[in-house]
């Protein structure tokens, strides 16, 4: 019997399924008590957590006799990898499982930022009447939306646009032009330049590394067509907050969502306050009731067949 810590959130009915075979401590708090997580880190078989556990230094000298760190999402960049592989840790993420989510989260965004419509409600509750002010958006239909990183979330996203009618095209400098993702979903493959001054809606679909950080800067932002919207639901650290609060006071763009941020918990932000034609969210595009319960039965899966496995 293994002894399986787990750090955030998890759907129950995996958590369930896990404990039926194994040990199992969770504590979806469990990422905010360094203390403790340490201590318990020192005896885990396997651990598990979302993103913001940060698997490295202290916490993973800590991982003695962790063989396996199971991952509820799919970006790893809250985990050491090569270290991880340098102690024999096997990395298991759960790819593929909230794509779709975060893809309608995209779609549906887009639709919002263009629109411009959502954002009277205040206004009407106290009796007034914006018609005017709330009928100046756009459609989506003929519009063309931008991917940067046409991986598994942004072939997703470009597959559920295409049926509102908007034109598709990529930049991702690992997918040469060839390869057949662009010509199944119909996607243009352009430069990042071309990319930021012909799109409508640009959004974001990279991982954070060093050729990703701040990829979108004052610079770029100002190659976008000022009614454009760019959406990450990518990393935090990809966009430049900032240069992007600046471009929004001043009408150089038509409005931005940012699901992810450099700091999250995002601490307050004051660049961000007044900002037009901004939406805010948790870093939850990925996660829905649906998603989380792909997730966790995912990873417990994953978890399980690894552990009854002889290596173990
Ligand atoms: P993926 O690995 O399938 O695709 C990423 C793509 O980015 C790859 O095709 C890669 O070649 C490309 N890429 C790398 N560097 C690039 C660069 N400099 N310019 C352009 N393209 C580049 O990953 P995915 O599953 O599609 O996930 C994409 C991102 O979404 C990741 O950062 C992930 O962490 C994030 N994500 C966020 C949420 C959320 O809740 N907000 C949920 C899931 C995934």
């Amino acid at each position: 019997m293994a002894r399986i810590v787990i750090t955030e959130f998890m759907d129950l009915p995996s958590v369930q399924r896990l404990e039926a075979a194994h040990e199992v401590i969770y504590d979806p708090q469990l990422a905010d008590q360094a203390d403790r997580l340490m201590q318990l880190a020192r005896d885990a078989d396997v651990l598990i957590v979302r993103n913001r556990t940060q698997v490295r230094g202290e916490l993973l000298a800590a991982l003695g006799r962790c063989r396996i760190v199971g991952r509820l999402g799919v970006g790893l960049d809250n985990i050491d990898v090569p270290a991880c592989q340098a102690r024999g840790l096997a990395v298991m993420p759960a790819t593929g499982a909230n794509a779709l989510s975060v893809a309608e989260y995209v779609v549906a965004t887009a639709m919002l930022l263009l629109r411009r419509a959502y954002h009277c409600s205040e206004s009407l509750a106290q009796g007034q009447w914006p018609r005017q002010a709330a009928s100046q958006g756009l459609e989506a239909a003929g519009k063309t939306l931008g991917l940067i990183g046409f991986g598994a979330i942004g072939q997703l996203t470009a597959r559920l646009a295409r049926g509102l009618g908007l034109k598709i095209q990529a930049h991702d400098p690992m997918m040469p032009a060839t390869h057949p993702a662009y010509a199944e979903h119909h996607t243009a493959c352009v430069d990042l330049q071309t990319l930021l001054a012909t799109s409508d809606v640009v959004s974001l679909h990279v991982p954070l590394s060093d050729s990703t950080r701040h990829l979108i800067n004052a610079e770029r932002l100002a190659l976008m067509k000022a009614h454009a919207v760019l959406i990450n639901t990518a990393r935090g650290g990809v966009v430049d907050e900032q240069a992007l609060a600046e471009a929004l006071r001043a009408h150089r763009l038509g409005g931005a969502a940012l699901d992810v941020f450099e700091q999250e918990p995002l601490p307050a932000a004051p660049h961000f306050v007044g900002c037009p034609n901004l939406i805010l969210t948790p870093h939850i595009a990925g996660v829905s009731t649906e998603s989380n319960e792909r997730v966790s039965s995912l990873i417990a899966e994953r978890v399980l067949h690894a552990l009854s496995s002889p290596s173990a």
